[in-house]
């Protein structure tokens, strides 16, 4: 088979290998599509503890069953799955308790287990188990499917920072996992929803979901923009889509009374210190919290929504390449003038 590998930072190459061999307990999968997350690339660059390589990374994946071991019950060949990136231990307080996401171990497709950037991947008996192995709704594509994993993500945040009915929302950063927050505080109920970007380009992609307001820039212009919006009160919920230091200050200092603040969006690695003033939070008595991946129910959940088109999914992919041309792929996604990349595998 064809399988995208990971030889060194900076470093991916096109190799015929080896289909792997199915066990008793794992499941082979011909993969369809497996789309390209911000992480794939900052690995691809910097490497990740996590990620060894040689190896496959990429775990937005979807396809089909096409070998299973004697002694797996729930799936069989011809099932049509997706497939979740964190997958729980089964053995740990956290992943008993359906917190997979808080596993200190932190298995990943993608990271330590192979990923999808390959024609077939194997499911090891973890994976099977207890991982975020869900089969994909009737009439939902391939590629909308690999984006259940980055919407699970974003149902996180909006169940760690929950939006009410009738809430104003910010959210900062309008790329692929800020549009899916937008439309996740609609259907639940937000009755005004702020998106802001620092380039005019992809806030001009966000406004085809119809934001309330839509925000071009960064630091005073969007605190002046967004109290405007807000009468001076600020918003009730407020989503920290990107990686940005400014912006999570802001954030706290925009945030209304009582209001919830998700740090969504990670910062880089020994630059993620921000400085805020705590009697904001203080008095304000507003919620800091952040959101780190997702769990199997939440990845199933996803999928969910894009079935019952709740979520639109498909606008967001803006490119579509081969296996083959996998270096493409990446310098597409890294190029920020587009947002979902597919690669078809
Ligand atoms: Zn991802
Ligand atoms: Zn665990």
């Amino acid at each position: 088979m064809k399988a995208a590998i990971l030889e060194a930072l900076d470093k991916i190459a096109l190799k015929e290998v080896a289909v792997p061999e199915v066990d008793q307990e794992s499941i082979l999968v011909r993969v369809k599509a497996c789309s390209v997350c911000g992480s794939d690339i900052r690995i691809f660059h910097h490497g990740n503890p996590r990620v060894k390589p040689p190896v496959v990374i990429g775990h937005e994946v979807a396809g089909e069953i096409v070998k299973t071991g004697k002694n797996v019950k729930n799936f069989k060949t011809g099932d049509k799955i997706a497939l979740g990136a964190d997958v729980p231990c089964g053995e740990c307080d956290f992943c008993k308790n359906g917190l997979g996401n808080n596993c200190a171990v932190n298995y990943a497709i993608g990271y330590q287990f192979p990923g999808g950037f390959s024609e077939y991947m194997l499911l090891n008996e973890t994976t099977v188990k207890y991982g975020p192995v869900n089969k994909i709704p009737d009439g939902v594509s391939f590629e909308e499917a690999s984006l259940a994993e980055p919407l699970a993500c974003c149902i996180n945040a909006t169940e760690r920072s929950p939006v009410e009915l009738g809430d104003t929302v910010l959210i900062i950063g309008a790329g692929p996992a800020g549009i899916m927050l937008l439309q996740l505080a609609k259907i639940l109920g937000a009755s005004k929803v702020i998106i802001s970007q620092r380039s005019k380009h992809r806030l001009e992609q966000a406004k085809k979901f119809n934001p309330d307001v839509a925000i071009e820039g960064t630091g005073e212009i969007l605190i002046q923009q967004v109290l405007k919006a807000t009468n001076g009160a600020g918003p009730d919920v407020i989503f920290t889509a990107c990686p940005s230091n400014e912006a999570q200050q802001d954030a706290v200092r925009l945030v209304k009374q009582r209001g919830r603040v998700n740090f969504f969006g990670g910062l880089a690695k020994g630059k993620s210190e921000i400085t805020v003033d705590s009697n904001l939070i203080h008095y304000k008595e507003c919620n800091i919290s952040g959101s780190h991946g997702s769990v199997p129910r939440q990845h199933k959940l996803a999928l969910e929504l894009i079935a019952a088109k709740k979520i639109n999914v498909k606008g967001l992919i803006s490119h579509r390449f081969k296996l083959v041309e996998i270096e493409k792929a990446f310098q597409a996604a890294e190029q920020h003038n587009g947002m979902k990349v597919i690669v078809e595998c």
